[in-house]
Protein backbone atom coordinates (compact mmCIF):
# COMPACT_ATOMS: atom_id res chain seq x y z
CA UNK A 1 0.00 0.00 0.00
CA UNK A 2 1.66 3.42 -1.45
CA UNK A 3 2.52 5.70 1.93
CA UNK A 4 1.85 9.34 1.69
CA UNK A 5 4.41 11.36 3.12
CA UNK A 6 2.37 14.08 4.51
CA UNK A 7 0.26 11.23 6.13
CA UNK A 8 3.04 9.69 7.85
CA UNK A 9 4.45 13.04 9.04
CA UNK A 10 1.68 14.03 10.57
CA UNK A 11 0.78 10.44 12.34
CA UNK A 12 4.14 10.88 13.32
CA UNK A 13 3.73 14.10 15.09
CA UNK A 14 0.39 12.82 17.00
CA UNK A 15 2.40 9.58 18.33
CA UNK A 16 4.83 11.82 19.39
CA UNK A 17 2.68 13.87 21.58
CA UNK A 18 1.52 10.43 22.69
CA UNK A 19 4.62 9.99 24.42
CA UNK A 20 5.73 6.60 22.14
CA UNK A 21 9.10 5.69 23.14
CA UNK A 22 11.30 3.11 21.58
CA UNK A 23 10.23 -0.91 22.55
CA UNK A 24 6.57 -0.13 23.35
CA UNK A 25 4.28 -1.96 21.36
CA UNK A 26 1.93 -0.17 19.57
CA UNK A 27 -1.61 -2.05 18.30
CA UNK A 28 -3.54 -0.45 15.68
CA UNK A 29 -7.48 -2.37 15.79
CA UNK A 30 -9.68 -2.23 12.93
CA UNK A 31 -12.49 -4.03 11.74
CA UNK A 32 -12.71 -5.57 8.11
CA UNK A 33 -11.38 -3.19 5.67
CA UNK A 34 -12.06 0.18 7.00
CA UNK A 35 -9.23 2.59 7.20
CA UNK A 36 -6.45 0.52 5.89
CA UNK A 37 -4.80 3.44 4.75
CA UNK A 38 -4.59 5.16 8.04
CA UNK A 39 -3.91 2.25 9.47
CA UNK A 40 -0.86 1.84 7.78
CA UNK A 41 0.22 4.65 8.02
CA UNK A 42 -0.37 4.81 11.47
CA UNK A 43 1.97 1.44 11.75
CA UNK A 44 4.69 3.31 9.82
CA UNK A 45 4.45 6.18 11.85
CA UNK A 46 5.04 3.73 15.40
CA UNK A 47 7.65 1.92 13.49
CA UNK A 48 9.61 4.97 13.09
CA UNK A 49 9.43 5.88 16.59
CA UNK A 50 10.93 2.85 17.84
CA UNK A 51 7.90 1.09 18.87
CA UNK A 52 6.51 -2.87 17.71
CA UNK A 53 3.35 -2.38 15.96
CA UNK A 54 0.62 -4.54 14.38
CA UNK A 55 -2.46 -4.68 13.03
CA UNK A 56 -5.43 -6.54 14.79
CA UNK A 57 -8.22 -6.84 12.51
CA UNK A 58 -11.95 -7.92 13.42
CA UNK A 59 -15.07 -8.55 11.39
CA UNK A 60 -17.40 -6.37 12.33
CA UNK A 61 -20.46 -8.27 11.05
CA UNK A 62 -23.90 -7.42 11.12
CA UNK A 63 -25.01 -6.93 14.74
CA UNK A 64 -21.90 -4.33 15.34
CA UNK A 65 -22.75 -1.81 12.54
CA UNK A 66 -20.71 1.83 12.81
CA UNK A 67 -23.37 3.81 14.66
CA UNK A 68 -24.37 1.78 16.99
CA UNK A 69 -22.62 2.73 20.97
CA UNK A 70 -21.04 -0.54 23.42
CA UNK A 71 -21.50 -3.08 20.40
CA UNK A 72 -18.55 -4.18 18.65
CA UNK A 73 -16.78 -7.04 17.44
CA UNK A 74 -14.79 -7.40 20.61
CA UNK A 75 -17.37 -8.69 22.71
CA UNK A 76 -16.94 -12.31 24.02
CA UNK A 77 -13.37 -12.09 21.78
CA UNK A 78 -11.49 -13.39 24.08
CA UNK A 79 -7.59 -13.59 22.42
CA UNK A 80 -8.59 -10.62 20.88
CA UNK A 81 -8.42 -8.89 23.91
CA UNK A 82 -5.48 -10.53 25.71
CA UNK A 83 -3.61 -9.14 22.63
CA UNK A 84 -5.02 -5.62 23.09
CA UNK A 85 -4.50 -5.53 26.93
CA UNK A 86 -0.82 -6.85 26.57
CA UNK A 87 -0.30 -3.60 24.73
CA UNK A 88 1.10 0.03 25.56
CA UNK A 89 -1.38 1.67 23.46
CA UNK A 90 -4.24 0.74 21.32
CA UNK A 91 -4.99 2.95 18.35
CA UNK A 92 -9.27 2.22 17.69
CA UNK A 93 -10.47 2.45 14.33
CA UNK A 94 -13.22 0.28 15.40
CA UNK A 95 -15.11 2.16 18.02
CA UNK A 96 -14.87 0.95 21.56
CA UNK A 97 -16.01 4.02 23.64
CA UNK A 98 -19.15 3.43 26.17
CA UNK A 99 -17.96 -0.28 26.13
CA UNK A 100 -17.33 -2.71 28.68
CA UNK A 101 -14.37 -3.90 26.93
CA UNK A 102 -12.76 -0.40 26.10
CA UNK A 103 -13.25 -0.34 30.35
CA UNK A 104 -11.24 -3.26 30.67
CA UNK A 105 -8.46 -2.54 28.44
CA UNK A 106 -8.03 1.05 30.02
CA UNK A 107 -7.83 -0.87 33.20
CA UNK A 108 -4.98 -2.87 31.86
CA UNK A 109 -2.91 0.81 31.96
CA UNK A 110 -3.31 0.71 28.12
CA UNK A 111 -3.65 4.20 26.67
CA UNK A 112 -6.65 4.16 23.92
CA UNK A 113 -6.50 6.53 20.86
CA UNK A 114 -9.46 6.58 19.24
CA UNK A 115 -9.21 7.52 15.31
CA UNK A 116 -11.64 7.50 13.21
CA UNK A 117 -11.92 10.69 10.83
CA UNK A 118 -10.83 11.16 7.50
CA UNK A 119 -6.92 12.83 7.08
CA UNK A 120 -8.30 15.75 5.93
CA UNK A 121 -10.13 16.72 9.54
CA UNK A 122 -7.48 14.78 11.56
CA UNK A 123 -5.15 17.89 9.68
CA UNK A 124 -7.23 20.85 10.08
CA UNK A 125 -8.36 19.64 13.91
CA UNK A 126 -4.58 18.34 14.18
CA UNK A 127 -4.01 19.08 18.71
CA UNK A 128 -1.48 21.52 20.57
CA UNK A 129 -0.03 21.78 23.70
CA UNK A 130 -2.10 25.48 24.04
CA UNK A 131 -5.60 23.06 23.03
CA UNK A 132 -4.60 20.51 25.97
CA UNK A 133 -4.15 23.56 28.42
CA UNK A 134 -7.46 24.77 27.64
CA UNK A 135 -9.23 21.65 27.31
CA UNK A 136 -7.30 20.40 31.08
CA UNK A 137 -8.26 23.67 32.27
CA UNK A 138 -12.22 23.36 31.60
CA UNK A 139 -11.49 20.01 33.17
CA UNK A 140 -10.44 21.34 36.41
CA UNK A 141 -13.94 23.74 36.87
CA UNK A 142 -15.91 20.85 36.05
CA UNK A 143 -14.25 18.50 38.82
CA UNK A 144 -14.84 22.23 41.56
CA UNK A 145 -18.44 22.94 39.93
CA UNK A 146 -21.30 21.73 41.71
CA UNK A 147 -24.01 23.48 39.32
CA UNK A 148 -23.91 24.12 35.63
CA UNK A 149 -26.62 26.01 34.14
CA UNK A 150 -27.36 26.90 30.02
CA UNK A 151 -29.45 28.94 28.02
CA UNK A 152 -30.25 30.82 25.17
CA UNK A 153 -32.14 33.28 23.43
CA UNK A 154 -34.31 30.68 21.91
CA UNK A 155 -35.76 29.31 25.10
CA UNK A 156 -33.54 26.58 26.70
CA UNK A 157 -32.74 27.14 30.33
CA UNK A 158 -31.72 23.55 32.39
CA UNK A 159 -29.51 23.39 35.31
CA UNK A 160 -27.21 20.16 36.20
CA UNK A 161 -26.23 19.60 39.51
CA UNK A 162 -23.34 18.01 39.45
CA UNK A 163 -20.33 16.22 41.60
CA UNK A 164 -21.71 12.80 41.73
CA UNK A 165 -19.23 11.73 38.17
CA UNK A 166 -16.17 12.40 37.36
CA UNK A 167 -14.87 14.53 34.44
CA UNK A 168 -13.51 13.50 31.24
CA UNK A 169 -10.81 15.45 28.92
CA UNK A 170 -10.48 15.00 25.08
CA UNK A 171 -7.48 16.78 23.61
CA UNK A 172 -6.96 14.60 20.71
CA UNK A 173 -3.99 12.83 22.32
CA UNK A 174 -2.91 10.64 25.17
CA UNK A 175 0.25 9.70 27.07
CA UNK A 176 -0.91 8.08 30.46
CA UNK A 177 -0.89 4.88 31.18
CA UNK A 178 -4.78 3.92 30.97
CA UNK A 179 -6.29 7.23 29.46
CA UNK A 180 -8.38 7.22 26.64
CA UNK A 181 -8.94 10.33 24.23
CA UNK A 182 -10.06 11.05 20.79
CA UNK A 183 -7.78 12.25 17.84
CA UNK A 184 -9.13 14.94 16.71
CA UNK A 185 -11.61 16.18 20.17
CA UNK A 186 -11.30 19.29 22.34
CA UNK A 187 -13.56 19.56 25.13
CA UNK A 188 -14.13 18.51 28.52
CA UNK A 189 -17.65 16.98 29.57
CA UNK A 190 -18.99 15.23 33.46
CA UNK A 191 -22.71 13.87 33.76
CA UNK A 192 -24.89 15.47 35.76
CA UNK A 193 -25.96 14.11 38.97
CA UNK A 194 -28.71 10.79 39.23
CA UNK A 195 -31.74 12.60 38.97
CA UNK A 196 -30.46 15.88 38.60
CA UNK A 197 -30.75 17.46 35.82
CA UNK A 198 -33.91 20.00 35.18
CA UNK A 199 -35.09 21.95 32.82
CA UNK A 200 -35.68 22.94 29.14
CA UNK A 201 -33.94 22.37 26.03
CA UNK A 202 -34.68 24.01 22.64
CA UNK A 203 -32.88 22.63 19.26
CA UNK A 204 -32.18 25.60 16.96
CA UNK A 205 -31.94 25.64 13.17
CA UNK A 206 -28.02 25.05 12.35
CA UNK A 207 -27.66 23.08 15.78
CA UNK A 208 -26.37 19.80 14.61
CA UNK A 209 -27.91 15.99 14.61
CA UNK A 210 -24.58 13.71 14.68
CA UNK A 211 -26.53 10.96 14.80
CA UNK A 212 -28.15 12.05 11.58
CA UNK A 213 -25.36 13.67 10.12
CA UNK A 214 -27.22 16.76 9.60
CA UNK A 215 -28.14 20.35 10.94
CA UNK A 216 -31.70 21.07 13.00
CA UNK A 217 -33.84 22.48 9.95
CA UNK A 218 -36.94 23.48 12.62
CA UNK A 219 -37.17 23.99 16.59
CA UNK A 220 -37.21 21.24 19.01
CA UNK A 221 -38.03 21.39 22.47
CA UNK A 222 -37.22 18.90 25.00
CA UNK A 223 -38.68 19.01 28.33
CA UNK A 224 -36.22 17.76 31.50
CA UNK A 225 -37.21 15.98 34.77
CA UNK A 226 -34.79 14.63 37.24
CA UNK A 227 -32.61 13.47 34.31
CA UNK A 228 -34.80 12.07 31.56
CA UNK A 229 -36.35 13.89 28.67
CA UNK A 230 -40.55 13.77 29.30
CA UNK A 231 -41.41 15.33 26.79
CA UNK A 232 -40.26 16.35 22.61
CA UNK A 233 -42.42 18.84 20.75
CA UNK A 234 -41.61 21.01 17.84
CA UNK A 235 -43.70 21.75 14.48
CA UNK A 236 -41.49 20.40 11.82
CA UNK A 237 -40.20 16.88 11.41
CA UNK A 238 -36.83 17.55 13.23
CA UNK A 239 -39.04 16.54 16.32
CA UNK A 240 -40.62 13.56 15.04
CA UNK A 241 -37.45 12.57 13.72
CA UNK A 242 -35.78 12.61 17.05
CA UNK A 243 -38.66 10.86 18.95
CA UNK A 244 -38.85 7.98 15.93
CA UNK A 245 -35.20 7.57 16.22
CA UNK A 246 -35.02 7.17 20.56
CA UNK A 247 -38.25 4.91 20.28
CA UNK A 248 -36.56 2.58 17.56
CA UNK A 249 -34.39 1.05 20.36
CA UNK A 250 -37.39 0.46 22.33
CA UNK A 251 -35.12 0.78 25.70
CA UNK A 252 -36.63 4.42 28.06
CA UNK A 253 -33.07 4.74 29.29
CA UNK A 254 -32.51 6.06 25.96
CA UNK A 255 -34.39 8.83 27.22
CA UNK A 256 -31.77 9.86 29.77
CA UNK A 257 -29.63 12.86 29.44
CA UNK A 258 -25.78 12.03 28.77
CA UNK A 259 -22.82 13.96 29.04
CA UNK A 260 -22.42 17.46 29.25
CA UNK A 261 -19.71 19.95 28.27
CA UNK A 262 -18.19 22.96 26.07
CA UNK A 263 -16.28 22.86 23.10
CA UNK A 264 -12.60 24.02 22.42
CA UNK A 265 -10.74 23.43 19.84
CA UNK A 266 -10.62 26.66 17.48
CA UNK A 267 -9.75 24.77 14.35
CA UNK A 268 -12.97 22.94 14.49
CA UNK A 269 -15.82 24.46 12.05
CA UNK A 270 -20.14 24.17 13.13
CA UNK A 271 -20.17 24.38 9.13
CA UNK A 272 -17.88 21.45 8.29
CA UNK A 273 -20.75 19.46 6.67
CA UNK A 274 -21.97 22.01 4.64
CA UNK A 275 -18.31 22.31 3.57
CA UNK A 276 -17.37 18.69 2.77
CA UNK A 277 -20.75 17.50 1.64
CA UNK A 278 -18.83 14.07 2.30
CA UNK A 279 -21.29 12.96 4.42
CA UNK A 280 -20.90 9.16 4.72
CA UNK A 281 -17.07 9.38 5.71
CA UNK A 282 -17.28 12.59 7.77
CA UNK A 283 -17.70 11.83 11.10
CA UNK A 284 -18.76 13.98 13.85
CA UNK A 285 -15.66 15.76 15.67
CA UNK A 286 -15.85 19.49 14.05
CA UNK A 287 -19.57 18.91 15.26
CA UNK A 288 -18.57 17.63 18.69
CA UNK A 289 -15.64 19.98 19.25
CA UNK A 290 -16.41 23.09 17.82
CA UNK A 291 -15.12 26.24 19.52
CA UNK A 292 -17.90 27.72 22.11
CA UNK A 293 -20.45 24.79 21.49
CA UNK A 294 -22.97 23.39 24.26
CA UNK A 295 -22.39 19.62 23.65
CA UNK A 296 -25.63 18.51 25.12
CA UNK A 297 -26.12 14.89 24.52
CA UNK A 298 -29.06 12.15 25.33
CA UNK A 299 -28.25 7.95 26.11
CA UNK A 300 -25.52 6.11 28.37
CA UNK A 301 -23.39 7.25 31.22
CA UNK A 302 -21.40 3.99 31.18
CA UNK A 303 -17.98 6.30 30.08
CA UNK A 304 -18.38 8.19 33.20
CA UNK A 305 -18.71 4.85 35.71
CA UNK A 306 -22.72 5.03 35.60
CA UNK A 307 -24.99 2.21 35.06
CA UNK A 308 -27.31 3.23 31.78
CA UNK A 309 -25.74 1.39 28.71
CA UNK A 310 -28.26 2.04 25.89
CA UNK A 311 -27.58 1.73 22.35
CA UNK A 312 -28.87 4.72 21.33
CA UNK A 313 -26.85 7.90 21.84
CA UNK A 314 -27.69 11.65 20.79
CA UNK A 315 -24.84 14.12 20.77
CA UNK A 316 -26.66 17.37 20.05
CA UNK A 317 -24.00 20.22 19.47
CA UNK A 318 -25.65 23.75 20.36
CA UNK A 319 -24.97 26.88 18.93
CA UNK A 320 -25.42 30.29 20.93
CA UNK A 321 -25.72 29.44 24.31
CA UNK A 322 -24.59 31.48 27.68
CA UNK A 323 -23.18 28.79 29.69
CA UNK A 324 -22.58 29.22 33.48
CA UNK A 325 -20.59 26.71 36.16
CA UNK A 326 -21.95 27.71 39.51
CA UNK A 327 -21.71 31.84 39.19
CA UNK A 328 -18.18 31.83 36.77
CA UNK A 329 -19.78 32.63 32.84
CA UNK A 330 -17.62 30.12 30.37
CA UNK A 331 -20.06 31.12 27.54
CA UNK A 332 -21.37 34.31 25.85
CA UNK A 333 -24.21 33.71 23.13
CA UNK A 334 -21.76 30.79 21.83
CA UNK A 335 -18.92 32.89 22.21
CA UNK A 336 -15.77 31.76 25.35
CA UNK A 337 -15.48 34.42 27.56
CA UNK A 338 -13.80 32.82 30.44
CA UNK A 339 -10.11 34.66 29.99
CA UNK A 340 -7.99 31.10 30.24
CA UNK A 341 -10.31 29.26 27.61
CA UNK A 342 -10.91 31.93 25.07
CA UNK A 343 -8.73 31.98 22.13
CA UNK A 344 -8.01 36.06 20.26
CA UNK A 345 -6.99 34.56 16.85
CA UNK A 346 -9.45 32.16 15.23
CA UNK A 347 -8.73 30.41 11.65
FE1 LIG B 1 -21.44 11.63 22.98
Amino acid sequence: MKLDAEVLELFTQELTLCGVKPGETVVVLTADDEWAENANAFMAAAGRLGAHTFNLNVRRGQRNAVGVQGRHPLVGNEPAMRTLKSASMVIDMVGLLFSREQAEIQAAGVRILRVMEPFHVLKQMFPTEDLRRRVEYAKGLLEKARQLRFTSAAGTDIVYQLGQYPVMSEYGYTYEPGRWDHFPSGFSFTQGNDGGIDGVVVLQPGDILCAFKQYVQSPVTLCVEKGMVVDISGEGTDAQLIKSYIDSFHDPRAYAVSHIGWGLNEKARWYQFAVTRQLPVEHVMNALAFYGNVLFSLGPNLELGGTNDTACHLDLPMRRCNLWLDDVQILREGDVIHPEMRVEHRP
